[in-house]
């Protein structure tokens, strides 16, 4: 069935989580111009999408999740919802959103004692859920550039090494008067991560300290001088990863009972944008109830995990957030003391909480330990779970242990990158020679190893016919194969 591009337009607007100002569109605003806070982005006519009935809601994106239009290929299937302010022309698809969920295979399942499936998020096109940002917050951008004729365009953003990933390859694609600037920590992105960056052309700065450090920097210039933040204070970043919800929803055939979703928090973007994502659902009973979330933070980053220990301990509202000052964590992606997205975090949980109760927003803390085992776990059962992924998953395991869910419940867990950008942590691991701040020890039984068995001497020193059968019967061996 043929699917144009839909009529609607919403009436969108910054909101500032400090002092509750609203400002247009027509500029880049990253924090509230009167009081410094964090910004979110809202439709003001969005009560005017309830005139559609749920049913009818559902029934329209799973219509068009069969589109061929480019412009509906993606995260904007949900455009309505979404950011309904951008024309076709100006939606960018590299091929985001969209991602596999999968089931956890049955010797997994066992393994976890759990029922639950894996949202494969590695699967976007620079291998991470920032895509889904990067795609919402480039259309925004290639709009203004559109309507102000701007001729050249300085994008800039600090990373943990998978949004400058994003944010370089999207760059590259919309090309003309766009330039990628990203800012990483030395040595604290991986090299695969690296490599991304500097294959699409963008200009690459290392900064010394860890992802909090170069955060103070990219602000203060952002502050003052010409250039278009794309970390996750951009606000369209968040509405482009609320698609993350928009598709397990859906992928649940919108039926949340029992439900449970697992989500690492690092600058708190993610998760803001999946608690929004399902509010939004909610509110126009596209699904009938929340499902229930579950934050997950290493014990070496912690402080969201901190802040809702202390108020569930001190009472609603009585907890103080504090920065943490992060340790070394192979779920790197996430590693971030001061997480830019908490006071969004902090909103959009009471609202949570207030129409679903108190468990359906938890946080979790893991192991290091945990978390690399729980990856290398999933992927010797067939699954492609990046350290992050397995952050996720420990969350499970953690939540199944305190008994925090039940076994009549389906868990459902990010996997946010793609497991190759984080293969230097598996090989630390097989080696044994994670520096001492890990804290990791390698279990045995989850080690693998090449086996050499010729050296290159010894086999110079045959001729082919000779190599071939001899390293044939010493493979053999090796394995215990019967001749036949
Ligand atoms: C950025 C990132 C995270 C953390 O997400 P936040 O939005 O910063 O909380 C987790 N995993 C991966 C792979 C990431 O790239
Ligand atoms: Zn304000």
């Amino acid at each position: 069935m043929r699917n144009n591009f839909p009529d609607y337009r919403g009436n969108m607007e910054y909101y500032c989580l400090g002092c509750d100002q609203r400002y247009g569109i027509d500029e880049l605003l990253y924090t509230c111009p009167s009081c410094g806070g964090v910004l979110m982005l809202h439709d003001a006519a969005f009560a005017s999408l309830k005139a559609k009935s749920g049913e009818e809601w559902r029934a329209l994106f799973d219509t068009r999740a069969a589109s061929k239009l480019d412009a509906l290929r993606g995260i904007f299937r949900f455009y309505e919802i979404m950011a309904p302010v951008l024309e076709p022309e100006d939606i960018i698809y590299l091929g985001e959103g969209n991602t596999p969920v999968i089931n956890a295979s049955p010797t997994l399942r066992e393994a976890i004692g759990a029922n639950f499936a894996i949202k494969n998020d590695g699967q976007n096109p620079s291998a991470s859920f920032k895509d889904r940002g990067m795609a919402c917050a480039f259309s925004y951008l290639r709009a203004l550039i559109r309507k102000h004729g701007w001729d050249e365009v300085l994008t800039i953003c600090a990373s943990t090494g998978d949004t400058s990933a994003a944010a370089a390859l999207y760059a590259a694609y919309v090309g003309g008067p766009v330039k990628s600037v990203v800012l990483l920590p030395q040595g604290k992105v991986t090299p695969q991560q690296l490599g991304q960056p500097l294959g699409s052309g963008a200009t690459v700065i290392e900064l010394p300290g860890v992802f909090d450090d170069c955060m103070k920097v990219v602000e203060d210039l952002a502050r003052n001088y010409r250039v278009a933040l794309l970390n996750s204070k951009n606000a369209w970043r968040i509405l482009g990863q609320e698609s993350y919800a928009f598709e397990a929803a859906q992928w649940r055939d919108w039926d949340m009972r029992d439900l449970c979703l697992f989500v690492p928090i690092g600058n708190a973007g993610n998760i803001t944008a999946v608690l929004n994502g399902f509010l939004k659902l909610h509110e126009l009973n596209i699904i009938a109830r929340l499902p229930r979330i579950f934050g997950v933070q290493s014990s070496h980053a912690d402080p969201v995990f901190r802040y809702y220990e202390q108020e569930s301990a001190a009472g609603t509202g009585k907890a103080e957030f504090k920065a943490v000052k992060v340790r070394p964590s192979v779920a790197q992606a996430a590693m971030i003391g001061n997480p830019v997205s908490f006071p969004r975090v902090r909103r959009l949980v009471a609202k949570y909480r207030e129409l679903a109760g108190d468990r359906a927003f938890q946080v979790v803390r893991v192991s290091e330990q945990d978390i690399i085992e729980s990856m290398l776990l999933a992927n010797r059962h067939g699954h492609i779970v990046c350290t992050q992924g397995g952050e996720s998953l420990a969350g499970l395991r953690e939540a199944l242990r305190q008994k925090l869910v039940g076994a009549n419940e389906f868990s459902l867990i990010d996997s946010t990158a793609h497991m190759l950008k984080f293969a230097g942590f598996q090989e630390h691991y097989f080696a044994d020679d994670f520096a001492p701040e890990y804290e990791i020890k390698p279990d045995g039984a989850l080690k693998n190893a090449p086996l050499p068995l010729f050296s290159q001497a010894e086999k110079d020193a045959l001729t082919e016919t000779e190599y071939v059968r001899r390293a044939s019967v010493a493979v053999a061996d090796q394995l215990g194969l019967k001749a036949r």
